[in-house]
């Protein structure tokens, strides 16, 4: 056992002590392998090392930069402090936030980091997007003596994420029905009411509408909260629905205010469609989640086309009748009495 143990030791008796490993490795290797953009500066903030990475992205040398204090100037168009200056003034990120707004965040793991993700409008043809984290340089008695900040170019990954948003946007403007209660959106309303509106004006034919606004719609929410309230919206949508001719539409057109928009009818039709919607919902019984058995109910202004109306003269009219039923205390239907202007 013994003599399997000398050869070992004699091994390690013939090498020189081991050099500390910063001895081994020189810093300026280090940062310059380093494939992430790097600087850093000193307590004075004067840059000490300005990497091949950052000199490649920037077109600023090593040896224009070092010993200055412009490591401002690849990314801001005049001087003012960079995340690392900020951070060697060990400031708090109160300071910090005032720079980076919003998009400031705490860098994960490493001790008095930061990190933003920004703009820049004055690097390159059209500006890029960087993230950047900039961490404390400490000495053995834990004294800030520097600071590191690394940048990463995310110009891609941005526009990918603002071409998501703008996808988005567009599937939104597309989609003509209302996620809630599938019944169409005020968007279509607009487009449909345009379009019934020329034709009655070309074919003289009557077509009215009427305006539906669910009776103390907030208490509800309030009292029974607002999923509850949701099964409501739905459940009026499917009254709706079931209630109206083939030829009718029904449309949400606000958060609990619906249109049945209901085409060759007079305002006397109209209503009677509407008191058929008004009772089956005002019949309906809900369990609300406290298991109380509740019924509610609605109120509704009607009017008919004019001859020269536009979408907004003819909501404003049906939007004056609903009025006048809550004012009258609610649960009852009006029907504008001059839908002919003088
Ligand atoms: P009024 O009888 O005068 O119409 O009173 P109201 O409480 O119904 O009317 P108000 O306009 O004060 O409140 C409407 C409420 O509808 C407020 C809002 O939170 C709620 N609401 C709007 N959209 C939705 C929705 O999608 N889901 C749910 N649950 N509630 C909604
Ligand atoms: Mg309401
Ligand atoms: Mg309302």
């Amino acid at each position: 056992m013994a003599t399997e143990e000398v050869p070992e030791q004699s091994e390690h008796a013939t090498l020189e002590p081991l050099d500390p490993l910063t001895e081994l490795i020189p810093p300026d290797e280090l940062i310059n392998k380093l494939a992430i953009p790097a600087f850093v500066i000193n307590r004075e903030h004067r840059i000490t090392h300005w990497n091949l990475a950052l000199a490649s992205a920037t077109g600023l040398s090593a040896g224009e930069m070092i010993g200055t204090r412009k490591q401002w100037m690849p990314f801001y168009s005049h001087p003012r402090p960079t995340m690392a200056d900020i951070i060697v003034d060990n400031a708090e990120a109160d300071t910090l936030s005032q720079f980076y707004s919003s998009k400031l965040t705490q860098a994960a793991k490493i001790e008095g980091a930061y990190a933003a993700e920004d703009f820049f409008p004055d690097i390159g043809d059209d500006g890029e997007w960087l993230s950047f984290t900039a961490a404390p340089l400490m000495d053995c008695d834990h004294k800030v003596v520097g600071a590191i900040e690394t940048l990463v170019i995310i110009t891609d990954r941005k526009k990918a994420e603002q071409q998501l948003v703008e996808n988005e946007r567009r599937y939104r403007e597309l989609s003509v029905t209302d996620d809630l209660t599938q019944l169409y959106n005020a968007r279509q309303l607009r487009k449909e009411i345009n379009r019934q509106i020329e034709l009655c004006q070309r074919y003289q034919q009557p077509m009215s509408l009427a305006m539906m606004d669910l009776d103390h719609f907030k208490q509800l929410n309030d009292n029974h909260g607002h999923l509850f309230g949701d099964e409501v919206l739905r459940k009026f949508a499917e009254i709706i629905r079931h209630n109206l001719r083939h030829s009718d539409d029904g449309f949400r057109y606000g958060g609990e205010e619906f249109i049945a928009l209901m085409p060759f009818i007079d305002e006397a039709a109209a209503l009677q469609a509407t008191e058929r919607i008004h009772q089956r919902f005002c019949d309906t019984p809900f369990l609300t989640p406290g298991g109380e058995t509740i019924y509610l109910t609605v109120s509704a202004g009607i009017t008919r086309i004019n001859p020269d109306d536009d979408y907004d003269s003819l909501l404003r009219r049906a939007d004056t009748a609903l009025y006048e039923a809550k004012k009258l205390g609610r649960n009852r239907i009006i029907v504008a009495t001059a839908p002919f202007r003088a």
